[in-house]
């Protein structure tokens, strides 16, 4: 951002009457006054070859910097010296704001504790579950209970947003299933269908199938053979014969599953 201190041009007699602390010496004596240029047109009033700039109707002063007029005996020293201690009285005013809104939302908050003896232990979860409690209300609800005084049925909800989020952290990391064959082995297999669904690729669209195994595992199959578009019903049981191209990890909610990547899936016939 870019602001200087210019002397604007002396107002016209059409619009002196519209300041009346410009009257007097206004004409001969104009007023400082600070300007910050907008930053769409850096302060030309006219944007590339568009013509004028409609952020700033083309005179090159941004329209939402607050724009200070000087009395025109003012040293351009006097008027930087004003900024600086109207920017530091500004910021003081804003954290004694901040506080006060702080002990307010302490209070209101103490008096939910107070009536709601559960929220206490809820108010402040660890790292883990409070990453588990993102994409649910419970932050949202906690901000209401620093405004407002929460109903017993809301402590409830939120006693049980973090108890399951406790639950699914209490969960020991474990690693499920085993791996399908040796990869660039062809095998018949027979799963589960757990997922099915249709990905868009440069090649078109293309069916994505994941497979249960006996044993905990799971194979993952896409392609566009005409058999797999046949695969719709999530809990059908699929036998075929494929070749094991990877064996990967996949990692969701602390269970790891051995997953198989099969390529040149077949149906078995029969
Ligand atoms: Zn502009």
């Amino acid at each position: 951002m870019v602001a200087h201190i210019v002397h604007i041009a002396p107002p016209s007699d059409k619009t002196l009457g519209l300041y009346p602390r410009m009257k007097g010496d206004a004409a001969t004596k104009p007023a400082r006054c600070l300007r910050t240029d907008c930053y769409r047109c850096d302060g030309s009033g006219v944007f590339s070859t568009l013509g004028m700039c409609f952020r700033c109707g083309g005179n090159g002063v941004d329209p939402t910097t607050k724009a200070w007029a000087f009395p025109s005996d003012w040293s351009d020293e006097q008027c930087a010296e004003f900024l600086v201690k109207t920017a530091d009285y500004a910021a003081h005013r804003r954290e004694l704001a901040q506080a006060r809104k702080a002990k307010k939302a302490a209070v209101i908050l103490d008096a939910n504790v107070a009536a709601n003896p559960a929220l206490a232990a809820v108010i402040s979860p660890n790292e883990a579950v409070a990453e588990l409690l993102w994409g649910t209300p419970f932050f949202d609800m906690m901000e209401t209970a620093r405004k407002f005084p929460l109903s017993e049925k809301q402590v409830v909800f939120m006693v049980s947003l973090f108890e399951k989020a406790s639950a699914a952290d209490a969960v020991v990391a474990t690693t499920v299933g085993s791996f399908f064959g040796e990869v660039g082995e062809r095998l018949e297999f027979e799963g589960t269908v757990r997922v099915v669904m249709n990905t868009e690729s440069d090649y078109g669209t293309q069916r994505f199938v994941i497979l249960d195994t006996v044993d905990g595992g799971q194979l993952v199959l896409s392609g566009t053979s005409a058999w797999l578009w046949d695969v719709n019903e999530v809990g059908d049981v699929v036998t075929g014969k494929a070749t094991v191209k990877a064996h990967n990890l996949k990692e969701y909610r602390k269970v790891t599953t051995r997953q198989s990547v099969m390529t040149r899936a077949v149906a078995l016939k029969g």
